[in-house]
Order: C-alpha cells, then sequence, then structure tokens
C-alpha cells in the first residue's frame, strides 16, 4: 500500500458507521480504529468469514435452499464456520410475543435425523390470520413434544385449534377450544410445502436431511423468526 497517498478515504466502521483512522499495518494490509467506539478493522480481509454482512448472507442462502456445504462453497469459508455462525444466529433470535384470543392451526412435518431410520418430527404451530409461527419442536411425536407446543397456545389464552385427526390432540386439548375440522389446517398444510421447498434438509425424496436436531431447530427459528428480531443479532 502507498502511505504517501493522501487521497485514499479511510473505510467506515462496521460496528458503528463511525470515522476510522490508521491503525497500523498486520502482514502488510493496513488496521483502521474506530474514532467513536475504538473497534478496530482490516481494510480488506484475507479470510472472508471476518467481513462484513456474513451472516446476513448465511441467513439469505439458508432461506433459498442452500445447504451447509453449498454456503461454505458460495461464500469460500469453511463448513464449520457455517455451523457455528447458524448456531450463534438462532441462539439470538427470541420467540414473538403472543397476543390472546387467537386461533391456531397445528401439525407436525416428518423428516430425519441422523440417518433415514431415525424420524424426526417438527411440531409446530401457526397463527391462522397473520401466518405467524408461534412456536415449535423438534423431536419424537409424543404426549410430551406435542403438549409443549400446545401448552404455549393454553398459556396465551387461545380462541380456538385446529388440528388434524391425530389421537394425541384429543387426548391434550380441552373440548371447548379444540376443532377437527376438514380444510381446518390448509394454510399450515401450505406451510409445510413453503419448508419443503425453500430449506434445503427438509426437501422429499432426497440425500438432504439434519446431521442433528440442534441444526435443524436452528434453521428452522432463522426462517421463521430472523427478520422479526434483526436488531440484536451479532
Ligand atoms: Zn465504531
Amino acid at each position: 500500500m502507498n502511505r504517501c497517498n493522501k487521497s485514499v478515504v479511510n473505510p467506515l466502521c462496521n460496528g458503528c458507521n463511525g470515522l476510522t483512522i490508521k491503525h497500523g499495518l498486520v502482514h502488510c494490509r493496513q488496521r483502521y480504529r474506530c474514532k467513536n467506539c475504538k473497534r478496530t478493522q482490516m481494510g480488506l480481509y484475507k479470510n472472508n468469514a471476518c467481513s462484513l454482512f456474513i451472516n446476513n448472507k448465511i441467513v439469505n442462502y439458508i432461506k433459498e435452499g442452500c445447504g451447509i456445504r453449498s454456503i461454505a462453497r458460495l461464500l469460500q469459508i469453511s463448513t464449520s464456520t457455517v455451523l457455528r455462525r447458524i448456531k450463534d444466529i438462532a441462539n439470538c433470535i427470541k420467540k414473538p410475543l403472543m397476543r390472546s384470543g387467537r386461533i391456531f392451526e397445528v401439525d407436525e412435518l416428518r423428516t430425519y435425523i441422523g440417518n433415514k431410520n431415525k424420524e424426526c418430527w417438527v411440531i409446530y404451530a401457526l397463527d391462522k390470520e397473520t401466518g405467524q409461527v408461534a412456536d415449535l419442536k423438534v423431536g419424537r411425536r409424543t404426549k410430551t413434544n406435542v403438549k409443549r407446543v400446545i401448552d404455549t397456545l393454553l398459556i396465551a389464552k387461545c380462541k380456538q385449534i385446529y388440528t388434524d385427526g391425530l389421537g394425541l390432540y384429543q387426548q391434550i386439548l380441552p373440548t371447548t377450544i379444540h376443532k377437527v375440522k376438514r380444510y381446518g389446517t390448509n394454510k399450515i398444510e401450505r406451510k409445510n410445502l413453503s419448508l419443503r421447498t425453500h430449506l434445503k434438509r427438509l426437501n422429499r425424496r432426497s440425500i438432504c436431511y439434519s446431521k442433528k436436531a440442534v441444526m435443524l431447530e436452528a434453521c428452522l427459528k432463522i426462517y421463521f423468526w430472523y427478520d422479526g428480531c434483526q436488531f440484536a443479532l451479532p
């Protein structure tokens, strides 16, 4: 880099968008420090994983049906970095607040964890009017797991819950709010179709599935709730 060139404009801070000053060289690359928040950053990153907006790019690729390895190839970063970043992003995402008196649809989506002999279910609840996913649980289709999703809805004082004819729901749900009706779960069935199209690990008749339930849950959280809480993300 030509040190005498005064016309070179320093980059703005990646953290607070403030002005930066030169802060020494690291392996012949210029480093800058923010005047405002004192954070340091490089002018040009050798490692792509450190560059700006990489987390946003990972999220966009997840939602566009890319798997872990394809994201790693496209962004030229390692698969372990992609996995770690997905976990970090998902940990910062919080469930949206629910209003009382809403109508929900509850359904389960089948997938596999580890190998194709190990079935796993995504149990989730969808607001019938807004299409917002209220709660989700990844695991076996047991009474405990279904109850966990249903309890969240009951605590939020929901008005009605539409489900399919699965016997578990009749055991758990009070008859006053439980409804099993033809076309009653149309909205959530359509959401299942979107999920199967948009998330690589839920594609049908392919060799793509999650190795671990944690990653499946992290990807679903990002898919459902990322847009609502971008402010708190790393
Ligand atoms: Zn700054």
